[in-house]
Order: C-alpha cells, then sequence, then structure tokens
C-alpha cells in the first residue's frame, strides 16, 4: 500500500504538485515536482531507483487528471536521477536531460572504471589509500539504486519544457538544469532553504564549478523568483536573500581555505581538516576533500593561492 504522498499543506499553485521520495540517508526525502501543461504533466526528478518507485509513480500518476508526458532529471544525483529509468517504465513517457549532466551520467554511473578512476584521483589530492580505495569497494554497492535513462531527449538553456523555460545553473552539479516561470523557480539543489548545497571539485567536471556556483546565485538573485521549489526542504519564498547568503556564506569559506594556507604546500586532504574538523566518516570525509578543492580552486583563479603538483601529489600553498 503507498501512503499518501503529495505534500497536503504546501501552497502550491494548482498546476504544481509536489511528489516526495523516502531516501535511505539524510535528509531522508527529496522532492520532485509535477508540472500540468498544455499536454499534460511533466515529473520533474524522481528520487532513487527503490523497489517501489514505479509504484509510487504510478500512484501519483492515477491522482493527475491527464498522463505524466514528460520526465525532467534536474541534475545526475542519485536521488534525482536514480529513479528516471523505473518512472519512465511506469509512465511511458521519455526522459529529458541537460547535454552535459547526461555526458556525465555516462562517464560517472555507466562506467565500470569509475570508481577506480576517481579513487586514484583522490590519492592524487593526498587522501590515504585506505580512504580512497574504498569507493573501489563501495562502487557496485550503489548501483542498483540509479537506473538512468541511456538515451535522454537533451534539453538547454532557452528552451521550453511544458511552459516553464530551461535555464542552466552549473555549480552544485555541472550540468544542474532549473526551470523558471513568471516568478517561480524549480530548482533541484540549486537553491535550498536550511541546506548548504555541496559545491565540489571532481575528475574530469568544469573546471571551476564553486565560481560556476557564485555565479548562478548571483544570477538567481537577478531572476529573483517570489517562490522557489527546492528538491530538499519547504519551498522559499525569498530565495534573492537567501542566495545572497551563500554567496556570504562561501566567500567565508574562502577565506577559512586562505587561511589554512602557508609557505609549506598542503594537500586538499590535509586542509580539509582545517575546514571541517577531525570527526568525518570516510565518506563524508572524502566529500569535505571535494569541497575543499573548489574552495581552492577559487582561490587560485582570485590570485590568493598557489597549486603545485610534485611526485604525483597535488598541493596548495599561498
Ligand atoms: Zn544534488
Amino acid at each position: 500500500m503507498i501512503e499518501q504522498t503529495f505534500a497536503p499543506t504546501l501552497e502550491l499553485r494548482p498546476d504544481v504538485r509536489r511528489l516526495t521520495f523516502p531516501l535511505p540517508t539524510r535528509p531522508g526525502h527529496v522532492h520532485a515536482y509535477l508540472l500540468r501543461g498544455d499536454d499534460g504533466w511533466t515529473l520533474v526528478d524522481t528520487g532513487l531507483a527503490l523497489p517501489d518507485t514505479a509504484g509510487r509513480v504510478a500512484a501519483a500518476a492515477a491522482e493527475l487528471d491527464g498522463p505524466i508526458v514528460r520526465i525532467l532529471v534536474t541534475h545526475m544525483h542519485p536521488d534525482h536521477l536514480g529513479g528516471s529509468e523505473p518512472a519512465a517504465e511506469a509512465t511511458g513517457a521519455p526522459v529529458l536531460q541537460g547535454e552535459l549532466d547526461h555526458a556525465q551520467t555516462l562517464h560517472v554511473w555507466g562506467n565500470p572504471e569509475w570508481p577506480r578512476r576517481i579513487s586514484v584521483w583522490f590519492r592524487s589530492h593526498g587522501v590515504p589509500p585506505e580512504v580512497a580505495d574504498e569507493l573501489i569497494e563501495q562502487g557496485s554497492l550503489y548501483a542498483p539504486f540509479i537506473r538512468f535513462a541511456p538515451d535522454p531527449q537533451l534539453v538547454r538553456e532557452g528552451d521550453e519544457v511544458s511552459g516553464w523555460r530551461v535555464v542552466e545553473m552549473p555549480g552544485h552539479a555541472d550540468g544542474h538544469l532549473c526551470l523558471v516561470r513568471d516568478g517561480e523557480l524549480l530548482a533541484g539543489d540549486h537553491l535550498l532553504d536550511r541546506i548548504t548545497p555541496t559545491v565540489g571539485l571532481w575528475p574530469d567536471s568544469r573546471l571551476d564549478p564553486l565560481g560556476d556556483y557564485l555565479d548562478s546565485l548571483r544570477r538567481t538573485v537577478d531572476l529573483g523568483p517570489r517562490v522557489v521549489y527546492p528538491g530538499h526542504g519547504e519551498p522559499l519564498r525569498d530565495a534573492g536573500r537567501r542566495a545572497q547568503e551563500l554567496v556570504d556564506h562561501h566567500r567565508e569559506r574562502l577565506g577559512a581555505a586562505e587561511a589554512a594556507l602557508g609557505d609549506e604546500p598542503r594537500s586538499g586532504y590535509d586542509v580539509s581538516y582545517d575546514l571541517f574538523g577531525d570527526r568525518l566518516s570516510s565518506g563524508a570525509r572524502r566529500f569535505a576533500v571535494g569541497e575543499t578543492l573548489s574552495h581552492l580552486e577559487r582561490l587560485r583563479r582570485e590570485g590568493r593561492a598557489e597549486r603545485v603538483e610534485d611526485d604525483g601529489i597535488v598541493r596548495w600553498h599561498r
């Protein structure tokens, strides 16, 4: 039996509905949205591929006044993309995805060599082998929860989807898409209330993800949406203020990263202890290293840090 998954109290316009999928890990849920258009409904994001994903989508579809005619994935993270193939099977609808996001999906989730690739890359940033190599062991653990459409319809900046305009907001993910429509922003993980979206540097990614994110946040301030529908947590009413708060947060973290550097070069792994403390699990540590590196790379581009590579290890100094 599938419980009522539409949020009962949320103030949404009648043509925007929220569908919540459970997550086994924090924050425990991800919000998908259903957008009503002239030709039917568009499902945005799909949760993980869990045993009941298709059932949840089918139950949601049964409550609508028309068919789900397309599925749009905002970005390639497992909690947004993972259930896209089961959702497509449940509805018969095609999946739409950004071009870069799809390329990265294949490169990461469709690539048996990826766990080894990222493990070697972590080691090059000073991560001890036992922390880096866990990824190789864990690689296949996640595979059943990530079932993506192998050949989605590609969308890009400016395209129209069900009366909404596609905007590219790189940062949290390189190929992150949002949708905008007169004062509304469907944000995925680009903008969240209370949660700070992670912004990491990863192998084979865009070169300056934090620079991308700061630009995307400024763009959000300029768009000035009245309401934002996020992938986690409640809708935001004051998006400009929240976007500015995130800009300020990263400016502060850039200062902290700069303060952790001196004349002696240090690896991203070492600097992550200054920024995130010493009490993280191996998994959280790897995210901390990615996030530390996005800040160090931004500092370098602002002329506030230097990057050196020696004996296969990347290090940073003033
Ligand atoms: Zn995400």
